[in-house]
This record gives structure tokens, sequence and C-alpha cells, in this order.
């Protein structure tokens, strides 16, 4: 690479860490914003700085949010009953988009990889079961002895269709029997291999429709 001034240099590598961008891409990005006028750099760097402040965690689901319960998990007008297993908040963000599912979500933070070193206790799996059974134990009261022969919770299975993601998911369904719920997995029309967060709207919209039990 041209010997560029220090901090030319380190603004490109720092923008080569990014996800799909490479080194030329980096130096492209570098140049724009050192043509640009200074005001957008100050807003930029802001809104940069803002975003890691002020963003939160949910407790409920562990999708991201400004408070500590996001705004999905605080709305009495969806179905807190259907919960929809993603691997990372962006699953969220593109199911959210179809504008169909009206349950809530719960974010495990990535997928069960040995070669990653990524066991079952780095992601929020006891939280999903505890969570579920707590719902389950809540609804029973409520319902009273006609609930038997009915499910009272759906979970449903929404890792990506890679060899991860579905060993993820046979995991979790392993850890919620016992339970009286419905466990689906979405899948027809997902190329395997693909990531949710690729998928166009309408593949999405048909992987969640046609979602099988599990
Ligand atoms: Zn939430």
């Amino acid at each position: 690479m041209a010997e560029f001034p220090k901090s030319i240099k380190n603004l490109i590598d720092a923008f080569e860490r990014l996800p799909g961008i490479g080194p030329k891409g980096a130096t492209r990005l570098v140049f724009y914003l050192l043509n640009t006028p200074k005001a957008y750099v100050n807003d930029l760097s802001q809104a940069l700085v803002k975003m890691k402040e002020e963003t939160k965690i949910c407790q409920k689901c562990f999708s991201v949010s400004e408070q500590n319960i996001c705004s999905i998990c605080n709305n009495d007008h969806r179905n807190h009953r259907q919960i929809c297993v993603v691997e990372r908040a962006i699953d969220v963000m593109a199911i959210e988009n179809i504008g169909e599912f009206k349950g809530v979500y719960h974010v495990l933070g990535g997928v069960i990889n040995p070669l990653d070193h990524i066991g079952p206790d780095d992601l929020k799996i006891d939280e999903l079961v505890n969570r579920v059974r707590t719902i389950c134990e809540e609804e029973l009261k409520k319902m009273g002895e006609e609930s038997n022969n009915c499910y009272i919770v759906e979970v449903i299975l929404a890792t990506n269709p890679t060899m991860e993601g579905e060993a993820t998911a046979l995991h979790i369904k392993k850890r919620l029997e016992g339970l009286n719920i419905k466990i689906s997995r979405i899948g027809s029309g997902l190329p395997i291999g693909a990531d949710l967060e690729y998928a166009d709207q309408a593949t999405l919209c048909r992987a969640l429709d046609g979602r099988r039990d599990l």
C-alpha cells in the first residue's frame, strides 16, 4: 500500500476490519470522508459513540433495545406465547421487516460451533428454557383443567439453515422436551447454508409460513 499519513492509514485499517470491506473499499471510504465537510464527520463520529453508549440488550429476549426491555417484549398486542428463536438481533430486524410475525423473539447470541469453541453455555439457551417454562406455568395457572390437551406455547426455531444452525435447533428441541409445547422449525424455501439476514422478504415469509413441526 502507498505510504499514507499515519492518521489516514489508521482509519483505513479500522474500516478494513468491518465485514465486507477490503483494502480498496476502506481506502475509498477514507478519501471520501477526507473530502466531506467537517460537520458530517463530527455527526458520524458522534453517532458511532452514541450507538455504543445508548444501545442496551433486552433482559427478556436479548435483542437490541434502548430500554432494559425492548419495544417488542413490552408490546401487549404481540403474542407472548409464540417465541421465535434466532441467532442474532439482526435476524429480528429481518423478520420484523416482513411485518407478518406477531409473536416475540429470543436471541441466542450465536450458534453451537465446536470449531469456534462455542458451546450451549455460551448462548442464551438456559434463559430460553427458563422463559418457556415460566410462561407454561403461568398459562397453566390461568387456564386450569381445560389446558391438558392443547399446546400453550409455540417455539419457532429460526436459526440459519447451516450445519451449526440445525445442530443448535436440535439441541434446543431436546432441552425443551417434557414441556407441553409445540416446537417448529422454519425451512422450506431457504437455501441450505443461507443466512436469514440476506434472504429476501418473500423467501423469509414462505420459510416462516411453511414451518414444520420438529
Ligand atoms: Zn425483548
